[in-house]
Order: C-alpha cells, then sequence, then structure tokens
C-alpha cells in the first residue's frame, strides 16, 4: 500500500477544498428526510454537478473527472471537512450506478447517468419485502412478461427516500418455476421503474422522529418496458450481488465521513467535557483511532481494488466496523451532551438515531458475520 501522493493529487484535493470553501452553504440544509430538505439536496446535487464535483471517479461524458479510487477518497475527505450536505442522490450513485457501469447498455447509461449526476433523478433502492430482507431470495414480487415490457405487481419495503424520489431499481421474479424447486436466487431479473407511473402506489414510513424516511411500494401491473431491463432476464441474482459489494464496501460509508465526525466529537469534547472524566474521554480518543483506522484499512482495499481485485467477502469487514463506529461515536457525543443530546434537530441527535440503523440496513451485521465467518475465515457454516 502507497501511502504517497503526487502533485496531481495535491492539486486535485486542493482545487476541491477550494470549491467547496466558496460553495458549501453557510448553514445546513434542512433535513432531507422532509419535502422541503428533499428540495434543497437536489439544488445542492445540481450545484456540486456544474462544479463537476458530484461524481467525481465517473467518467467525463457522464459529468465525473475520471479520478481515480484514491482521489475519490481524498474528494470525500474535503467534502466532510468541509461541513457539506448529505448526499441525497447516494442510492443512486453508490448503488444503482456501480452496477449500470458493470451490467448496463451504453444506451441505458448515457440515459440515466447524466440526470442521476445532476440530481435530476433521484433513485429508491426496491429490493426488501415484508417477507423479504435479509433472505432476500426468498421475495414473491413479480414481473410478467407483456408487450415491449414487462407488468411488476407486488410490495416492497422499507424503501430510503421512496417518499420524494423520481425513480427505483428493483430485483423481481420474472420465472416462478426455479423457486418452486428449492432454487429462489434464479428467475430473477433487475429492473428500473418510475416511482409516479400508473400501478405505484407510494405509502411513506416514519421513523423514530416521524420523518419519512422510508416508504412502502405497492406495485399492481407496472408498466416497464424493456429499455429499463439491466442485463438478462434471469439474471437479476448475479447483477445484485455486485450491488451489494458496493453497498458494504467502499462507496456507501467512505472514511472521510468519519474523520470529520470524529473531529467534530473532539471539538465537542473541548467545548463541553469534565477533564476529570477521563471514561469519556477515552472513549473520545477511541473515536479518533477508530477513523484512523478505518481510513488506513480502507486505503489497504483500495490498493488491492486497483491492483485489479475485486471488492468480495471482505466488503462484510467493512460494513460491520462503519456500522459499529459510527453507533459508539453518536453515542459518546450524546453523553457529552446530556440531556439536551436527545433533542430533535441537533446534527448529533440526527446522526444518531441514523446510526442505530447501521447495523440493520445494507445486510444485518449478524449475516456479515456469517460472511465473514465462513467466507474469509473458513469456519463450517453455522446452524441456521
Ligand atoms: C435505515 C434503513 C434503510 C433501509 N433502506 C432500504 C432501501 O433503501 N431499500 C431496501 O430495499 N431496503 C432497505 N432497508 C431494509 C434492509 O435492507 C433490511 O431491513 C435488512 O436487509 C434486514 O431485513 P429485515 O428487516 O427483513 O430483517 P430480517 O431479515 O427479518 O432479520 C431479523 C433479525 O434476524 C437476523 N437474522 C436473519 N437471518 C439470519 C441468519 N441466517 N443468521 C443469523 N441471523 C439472522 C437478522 O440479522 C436480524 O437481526 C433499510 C433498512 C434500514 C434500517
Amino acid at each position: 500500500m502507497d501511502l504517497t501522493s503526487s502533485p496531481g493529487d495535491d492539486a486535485f484535493r486542493a482545487e476541491a477544498r477550494a470549491w467547496l470553501r466558496a460553495h458549501v452553504p453557510a448553514r445546513p440544509l434542512p433535513s432531507l428526510e422532509t419535502a422541503e430538505g428533499f428540495a434543497a439536496h437536489r439544488a445542492w446535487e445540481a450545484e456540486l454537478a456544474a462544479g463537476r464535483w458530484s461524481v467525481v471517479s465517473w467518467p467525463e461524458r457522464y459529468g465525473g473527472r475520471d479520478a481515480d479510487i484514491f482521489r475519490w477518497l481524498a474528494f470525500e475527505e474535503e467534502y466532510y471537512a468541509a461541513g457539506a450536505p448529505g448526499r441525497v442522490s447516494q442510492n443512486g450513485i453508490s448503488l444503482l450506478a456501480p452496477t449500470l457501469f458493470e451490467h448496463a447498455t451504453e444506451e441505458q447509461r448515457a440515459r440515466v447517468l447524466p440526470s442521476m449526476a445532476r440530481g435530476g433523478t433521484i433513485w429508491a433502492q426496491a429490493w426488501s419485502e415484508p417477507e423479504a430482507g435479509s433472505d432476500l431470495a426468498s421475495l414473491t414480487s413479480r414481473a410478467v412478461r407483456t408487450d415491449g415490457g414487462w407488468l411488476l405487481s407486488g410490495q416492497k419495503t422499507w424503501s430510503s427516500r421512496a417518499a420524494f424520489a423520481d425513480r427505483a431499481f428493483g430485483i423481481f421474479r420474472t420465472d416462478p418455476a426455479p423457486a418452486a424447486e428449492g432454487r429462489p436466487h434464479r428467475g430473477l431479473t433487475y429492473l428500473m421503474f418510475d416511482l409516479r407511473a400508473p400501478g405505484v402506489t407510494v405509502r411513506p414510513i416514519g421513523r423514530l422522529d416521524g420523518r419519512p424516511a422510508f416508504a412502502e411500494l405497492f406495485l399492481d401491473e407496472v408498466f416497464v418496458p424493456d429499455e429499463d431491463v439491466i442485463g438478462e432476464p434471469g439474471q437479476g441474482w448475479r447483477i445484485a450481488m455486485s450491488t451489494t459489494g458496493n453497498e458494504r464496501g467502499l462507496t456507501l460509508r467512505s472514511p472521510g465521513r468519519f474523520l470529520a465526525a470524529a473531529d467534530r466529537l473532539v471539538r465537542l469534547w473541548r467545548e463541553t467535557a469534565d477533564p476529570a472524566d477521563t471514561a469519556l474521554r477515552d472513549r473520545v480518543a477511541d473515536a479518533v483511532i477508530g477513523a484512523r483506522a478505518y481510513q488506513l484499512f480502507t486505503a489497504a482495499g483500495a490498493s488491492r481494488f486497483a491492483a485489479g481485485g475485486e471488492i468480495g467477502a471482505e466488503s462484510s469487514l467493512n460494513k460491520v466496523f462503519w456500522s459499529t463506529y459510527d453507533l459508539a461515536l453518536h453515542e459518546t457525543a450524546l453523553d457529552l451532551l446530556g440531556a439536551d443530546g436527545e433533542l430533535a434537530d441537533t446534527e448529533w441527535a440526527e446522526g444518531h438515531v441514523f446510526s442505530l440503523a447501521g447495523p440493520i440496513y445494507a445486510g444485518t451485521n449478524e449475516i456479515q458475520r456469517d460472511i465473514i465467518a465462513e467466507r474469509l475465515l473458513g469456519l463450517p457454516k453455522g446452524r441456521r
């Protein structure tokens, strides 16, 4: 692993820092889990895109800068250090886009990616169903062949941002026969659909603070044209698995986010703490050490990736790490703040609510530990 940066890398970082300093809103935007905040964050995506900072690692023809993974990591560090807004386009940029780069046609990329890059189309992930979470292959929503496309029916749930988003991507059962024969991973198809198409009902679900962070989607013969199928019909599982590596691994939670949060925690400690409280001080120090450790661990993974390796089962290590780390960091912040820390609408309280979900979304940590045990450590399969 080589941690030295080239003069070009330093210039890239300096350019990003200067742009962010000039453009990051002086006051935090309203929560993106509200209609008003969603619109404000969408406008921020457009501003980022106008500066060509919304998708730095993408090819230039789709609005990116062709930056390599190390420059992307540097950009993320600058982004969070500048206190820039959370990314409302994240589902599209971190999950759908890598899938399109790997599996879509050039026509699909040209049609979908530029609008995603500028926040023109905000995407929701429609994978989970009421009876299909960890055991995603048990999904029952179906797509039935029709003239020129498919008709979707069924129910999806826990779809983040779907209360306000424009389109969704999901997997649907197109051939029920393999599941009936005990092979549920087969006969699935990956496709994109419009959340405002006839036959779609979006029902928001409130989270702890009542904000509609998620939605349930009810689909009743929703037409999807053939051009919105990603990859071959029946290959949905294989395609979906390349998405999950991105979700758990590098792209969803970059170290920059935690380095910036650890810095904020140190500032909070200086402003609020009793220096005699060594137990709390040690937890703050642990947060700083954890952020640095995650930065180095990620740099090692990025080096392997840049040398031609894949993001495989190691992404489960990242996922367990960042989710437990994020929760510990926010609990430390709330303990520093005392009872006031629980009040809604503080950055720490909002971050805490979100960190509570970290061990669940992107595949629960119990499942990640099974993957680590079986695929990385070679331990025998547990009893399920
Ligand atoms: C904040 C948040 C955002 C989300 N956003 C989205 C989204 O945008 N799109 C989307 O499609 N989904 C989304 N989800 C859903 C998420 O992917 C699921 O909640 C997750 O996959 C777990 O599924 P489940 O809730 O059905 O729990 P279950 O799968 O029913 O699991 C319940 C418990 O049993 C454990 N368990 C289950 N099976 C095993 C096993 N074999 N071994 C050991 N333990 C096991 C689990 O780890 C868990 O603790 C989101 C969830 C959250 C919390």
